[in-house]
């Protein structure tokens, strides 16, 4: 009876498994087409990343929602294009909130379907719900949008408050030295990088000259809270330690890992230990650290015997940017390197380069290794996840999020038909038509044959144009608070 009882237990686990598989998405910022070796680099070795993308699919026209960090972040959290909302923009890191927490997210789909759920690493979609008080719980945030844990940076590494923050409190913070943040005028006595370049470890090109925190200076002032603050240098190791520590303790049932890394967003402060291992300097060193904290996080998987249980994905929240304001030598040293691969534009920019980026899922067993050309995007893992694990989206709320679950497991080579890229103004893209209604004059590609968009073929052809402007009207469809097609383009500064 006993060894009966047991053998439907281990049925049952078994069921479980395959039904609900552990799902990490591990998402780098700021890493481009072209940063990893399975995309082309060569300056740069990332067999960590090359590993995963054997063994899994990699996706050739795979695109985060926006070419910035917060419009991207907010549309994968809510399955929402980010141009439908007002306040989606790059925030500052004494933003509020910018998910509604009533609404349906990410991880509440998984957390409808039985997972616990965790955040580590980059937050950036505010906090708080306006006047936050960091020496309080900082609320809402992650655990109230549906994280169960969260350990995370308020915004960006070049953004104050430079500390971390674990389920709604900062980590490490003396009662004594409170923290106080302001993004328009200074607070306290720390130096800034305006007043005191001297004290700089590393030069600026443009911004980032407020509060200097370990000897680099920021975007905003900050005052107190000094035993909280981090060194940038293990920031990632900091991450990928709670990460690891997130998926031991939940190995033994289903859970969904959202891993945003720090890396490679400036400022680029690698560990000593990457320092120097590509002649590209810190850009290129931090892209050897993200490749180690997929290293660590596959071997974790391994160690803990659900490595062919687990989902993993991986992809960057925009395309690539050289110069971000501090003078790291990147554009000095980025030689023979394509950031963007053979795609036109990065971070800030409509073109291709932009939103496409490195995607890879891989699911041991149940997704045959290879490659896919489908049209995909990370907003479409809402309703893809939601499909996969039987949960039914609420019908009163409004998806731009498509299931396209077939495609990211390889058993159709079809993902969406029409994807609006993003920065402002938008563009479309219907099949491999891309079309971009700049105000100085709109443009079209054809990307089958032009993936570089570099000519520009709108006069010839007015169908595909009227094609792609009703499209993208009927996409709105008012129901978006958004921006004029027309709005100007994205700030540049201090990002
Ligand atoms: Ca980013």
């Amino acid at each position: 009876m006993r060894k009966f009882f047991f053998s439907i237990c281990f049925a049952a686990a078994a069921a479980v498994a395959a039904d609900k598989p552990n799902v990490i998405f591990i998402l780098a910022d700021d890493i481009g087409y072209g940063d990893v070796g399975c995309y082309g680099a060569t300056a740069v070795k990332t067999p960590s990343v090359d590993r995963l993308a054997k063994s899994g699919l990699r996706f050739t026209d795979g695109h985060a929602p926006s070419a910035t960090c917060t419009p991207t972040r907010y549309s994968l959290m809510t399955g929402e294009y980010p141009w439908r909302k007002k306040g989606t923009g790059i925030l500052p890191g004494d933003a509020k909130l910018i998910i509604d927490p009533a609404r349906t997210t990410l991880p509440k789909v998984f957390k409808q379907a039985g997972y616990t759920t965790g955040c580590v690493g980059k937050w950036h979609l505010g906090l708080g719900d306006g006047n936050l008080d960091w020496n309080k719980l900082i609320a809402p945030g992650p655990n109230q949008v549906g994280f169960d844990h969260s350990f995370h940076m308020a915004a960006t590494g070049d953004r104050v408050p430079c500390v971390f923050i674990e389920n709604g409190h900062v980590v490490g913070l003396s009662p004594d030295d409170p923290i106080e943040v302001d993004y328009l005028k200074k607070v306290g006595d720390d130096p800034t990088g305006k007043e005191h370049p001297e004290l700089l470890k590393m030069g600026l090109t443009h911004g980032h000259d407020c509060t200097i925190i370990n000897g680099i200076s920021r975007i905003g002032y900050m005052k107190g809270g000094k035993s909280a603050r981090w060194t940038d240098e293990n920031i990632c190791d900091v991450f990928t330690g709670e990460a690891l520590k997130f998926i031991e303790a939940n190995k033994a049932k289903p859970f969904f890992l959202y891993f945003a890394t720090h890396d490679i967003h400036v400022p680029r402060v690698p560990n000593p230990r990457f320092v120097g291992k590509t002649a590209m300097g810190p850009r290129g060193d931090a892209i050897v650290s993200f490749d180690d904290s997929v290293r660590r996080v596959m071997e974790t998987l391994e160690n803990c015997g659900i490595a062919s249980n687990t989902i993993v994905i991986v992809s960057s929240d925009n395309g690539p940017v050289i110069d971000d304001g501090y003078a790291d030598g990147a554009k000095e040293k980025l030689g023979d390197h394509k950031p963007a691969g053979p795609f036109k534009g990065g971070k800030y920019s409509l073109y291709e380069g932009g939103t496409r980026e490195p995607f890879i899922v891989s699911w041991p067993g149940h997704i045959k290794p290879g490659e896919s050309d489908a049209l995909v995007c990370q907003m479409d893992f809402l309703a893809s996840f939601a499909a996969m694990l039987g949960v039914k989206l609420p019908e009163n709320e409004k998806f731009d999020s498509q299931n396209v679950m077939p495609a990211l497991l390889g058993e159709s080579k079809k993902g969406r038909d029409v994807l609006i890229e993003h920065t402002t103004p938008i563009a479309i893209r219907m099949g491999n038509w891309k079309y971009i209604p700049f105000p100085k004059g709109a443009e079209l590609y054809d990307l089958s044959k032009d993936p570089g968009e570099t000519n520009n073929i709108i006069a010839d052809h007015p169908d595909i144009v009227a094609k792609c402007v009703a499209e993208m009207a009927k996409i709105r469809d008012g129901r978006d608070e958004g921006l004029p097609v027309g709005a100007k383009g994205a700030k540049k500064k201090q990002n």
